[in-house]
């Protein structure tokens, strides 16, 4: 326990020198001049201010003060969200369609520039139409680490309403999880953990006729069994499910309606984290305000009834999943209203901003329970 102690806080001291280096290199007018330095000395101001008002609103993480304006209001940027992050995505992408294989090199390119690990997995499955290839992507940020936090979404499309387009349902996930990698790239390379990022987006999560256990989560299905039948090659005496620290999906994002619940005991520990992040931001004026009095993004109430989606053959091989997924289902979900003129951007850049600091508090800390391990 003493030599993980120990562990844990050089990271979190090699941690807080990364982000301050970045941070002087963005004050000193290095990266984007004074419109970065001006949001960041306002976003500390107003944290400062308020985090001295109570002990209570002070976030429960080990990084220093600058930290959390630092990952949450000077990395948000919704402009180049929506202009660079989510166009990619925004077009009918159901299996083998040019807009998939187009959507699929997007993915290919970008997480290879970005210097990660990219692997396709393959599969061709019977479907009511006949044998249908399936290609899930799947990037790592440091293949030789010893567990991964798997963040995945669907990248697929529903073939029927013809030119369904999907921004919630699953445009904006896919497009939140290019932009963490994007955004954590360079702290996650310093910090040079055992404990890494892997984005999986799935194809064939939408079922192609009438959804049933063999008409939907194609790429999720297959996947599971490849990875139940591969010895993991940094720790060969477990199979690559027994590596995953924790499985979270994310689906059905970006409807001003947004919210979550807790579904699996075994991640609530997790769960609560982000309750208390969103609580805590919120107090000290690093969120967006909810203007229409809507309940938190995370909610404290657990739904019993788990939802088809692409967790279920990894939650069938005990792997723990966090499921965040907006119930009740929004209005605009498998309707043509599924668009970016339904979205709201606040309530993305609200998850986009506690994921980021959610995410590096769980790397720095190293607080992972795996019982596959
Ligand atoms: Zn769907």
């Amino acid at each position: 326990m003493v030599s993980s102690r120990r562990n844990s806080d050089g990271k979190a001291l090699r941690f807080r020198i990364v982000s301050l280096a970045l941070l002087l290199v963005i004050y000193s007018g290095f990266v984007q001049g004074n419109q970065l330095r001006n949001r960041l000395q306002a976003a500390m101001t107003a944290y400062n201010s308020t985090a001295t008002q109570t002990n209570e609103a002070r976030c429960p993480v080990i990084m220093g003060d600058f930290v959390l304006p630092f990952l949450t209001t000077l990395m948000s940027n919704m402009d180049a969200f929506k202009t660079i992050e989510l166009p990619p995505f925004l077009k009918t992408r159901y299996p083998q369609s040019p807009g998939n294989l187009q959507v699929r090199q997007y993915l290919k390119q970008t997480f290879q520039s970005l210097d990660w690990n990219v692997e396709e997995d393959i599969s061709i499955q019977t479907t009511p139409f006949g044998p249908v290839q399936f290609v899930n992507v799947i990037a790592t940020q440091q293949p030789s680490a010893s567990t991964r936090i798997v963040l995945a979404c669907h990248y697929d499309s529903k073939l029927f309403p013809l030119g369904y387009i999907g921004a919630m349902d699953s445009a904006v996930p896919c497009a939140i999880l290019v932009n963490i990698a994007r955004q954590l790239n360079v702290l996650l390379r310093f910090l040079e953990s055992d404990i890494t990022l892997q984005m999986v987006f799935f194809d064939g999560e939408e079922a192609l006729w009438v959804p049933s256990p063999t008409d939907s989560l194609y790429g999720s299905r297959n996947l599971a069994t490849v990875w139940q039948n591969s010895a993991d090659t940094n720790v060969p005496t477990n199979n690559k499910l027994g590596t995953i620290g924790t499985f979270i999906l994310l689906d059905l994002i970006g409807h001003p309606s947004t919210s979550f619940q807790r579904y699996f005991p075994e991640t609530d520990y997790l769960y609560t984290q982000l309750m208390n992040l969103e609580t805590c931001l919120r107090r000290t004026s690093l969120l967006n305000t909810r203007s229409d009095g809507l309940l938190p993004l995370f909610q404290d109430s657990r739904r019993l009834t788990d939802i088809s989606d692409d967790h279920v053959p990894f939650k069938e091989k005990g792997v723990p999943i966090m499921h965040l997924i907006t119930f009740p289902f929004p209005p605009t979900w498998h309707t043509m209203l599924d668009v970016e003129a339904t979205m709201d951007y606040q309530v993305i850049d609200d998850i986009s901003r506690i994921l980021r600091v959610f995410l590096t508090n769980l790397i720095v800390l190293g607080a992972i329970q795996n019982p596959l391990g």
